[in-house]
């Protein structure tokens, strides 16, 4: 159950070929049709699933990659466990390309999981959104694929702006929440998926929950969760923040930088969403004014450095958010990074300046 490419491959090509052989190959994003198997490794990309299947390291069993001096390490592992010596295909996954060139990767494979239940739910409080995900892991165990957040910021907002897009709710709730677990057995997964559900209803954890009937229910459910690729044309100019930190730090953490730009701003848009089975939360503020935007960020970076999150939870660090990265890395992850990066490209050759400068 493994899949050998080439770094040039979309991600696309790949999900097709693991599909004709009857398999599944997991990696999951809206840029499928474009994105490349050696930009998908080079910044171990996280995608829909990562709360079942891990993020892109999880899925690569072995690569081939080609150092600043042009010797080739050809790393193409493909058993599960390996433990001779130090395990070199993670020098090249997440370091966005400045350690050595990707070339060939070893992919891991699963079996397909031809059944599929989604609903969105509404919920009163984020106490709720983390009862309800300890819930839906004990109940559905592994079969959990998505556990994606909307706060009413950002809900509203797209349900307003959005033209073709429709609430199913009848009234606005404080949080939404859009779950999705995939099986083997459809009738079997149904039936615990809407019994989770049910007792999660009696007991007030959530207060409606709408299952999908049909693909097209689905794609509904995921059309207000992707809405953000609509609205962000009208939210120009916008700052985007893609930062991680633990479930139950959420809510501070959102209240504090609400709290923190009321502060210094008067008109404040924050849009909150995320994968938050994931640890995972996007935020797109604005002010309408593009000058507002450093500040924006230096606020909510620093924030986030004083929950010990991570001022990068999936789209890495590149030059733009290079001068934060000390607020989730100490000083000696730095300078071992600094350390790596002499040591495998002296003249700086691979993305220099890129994640770190030497
Ligand atoms: C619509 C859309 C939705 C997205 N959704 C998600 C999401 O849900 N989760 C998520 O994590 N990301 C998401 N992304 C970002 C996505 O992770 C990246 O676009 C993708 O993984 C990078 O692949 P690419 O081929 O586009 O790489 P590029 O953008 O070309 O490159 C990305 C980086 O990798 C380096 N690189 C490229 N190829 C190699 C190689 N062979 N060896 C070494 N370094 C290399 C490049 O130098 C660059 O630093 C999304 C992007 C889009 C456009």
């Amino acid at each position: 159950m493994t899949l050998t490419a080439l770094a040039g491959t979309p991600l696309q090509v790949i999900q097709e070929a693991a599909e004709a052989a009857g398999l599944l190959f997991p990696l999951d994003l809206g840029a499928r049709g474009t994105c490349q198997l050696g930009g998908l490794i080079a910044t171990n990309a996280g995608g829909t699933q990562v709360i079942r299947f891990g993020m892109t390291r999880n899925l690569v069993l072995g690569l081939e990659a080609v150092l600043a001096d042009g010797t080739v390490i050809s790393s193409m592992n493909r058993m599960l466990k390996n433990n001779a010596g130090y395990d070199l295909k993670q020098l090249f996954i997440g370091t966005e390309g400045t350690l050595g060139v990707v070339t060939r990767a070893v992919l891991r494979l699963f079996p397909r999981l031809p059944s599929k239940c989604t609903a969105l739910c509404t919920l009163a409080s984020f106490a709720d959104v983390v009862a309800l995900l300890r819930q839906m892991q004990t109940k559905m165990g592994d079969s959990l694929s998505a556990y994606e957040v909307m706060w009413a910021s950002y809900f509203d907002y797209v349900i307003e702006h959005v033209e073709k897009l429709r609430s199913p709710f009848e009234r606005t709730f404080p949080l939404y929440a859009l779950i999705e677990t995939e099986g083997t057995d459809s009738a079997d997964d149904t039936e615990r998926f809407e019994n989770a559900l049910g007792s999660a209803l009696e007991s007030g954890v959530i207060q409606d929950a709408v299952i999908a009937q049909s693909e097209k229910d689905v794609q509904t459910f995921w059309a207000i969760r992707d809405g953000i690729a609509e609205i962000t044309p009208g939210l120009m100019p916008y700052a985007s923040l893609d930062v991680s930190m633990t479930v139950t730090d959420m809510p501070g953490f959102v209240e504090q930088i609400d709290k923190a730009l009321a502060a210094q701003f008067d008109l404040i848009t924050n849009l909150v969403f995320g994968h938050v089975g994931d640890n995972n939360l996007h935020l797109f503020i604005t002010t309408g004014v593009e000058s507002d935007i450093d500040q924006i960020l230096d606020t909510v970076y620093k924030i986030t450095g004083d929950y010990q999150g991570s001022v990068s939870a999936e789209h890495g660090i590149g030059t733009l958010k290079r001068a934060y990265l000390h607020y989730s890395r100490n000083d000696e992850e730095l300078e071992l990074m600094r350390r790596l990066k002499r040591t495998l490209d002296p003249n700086g050759i691979l993305n220099g300046g890129r994640v770190i400068q030497i």
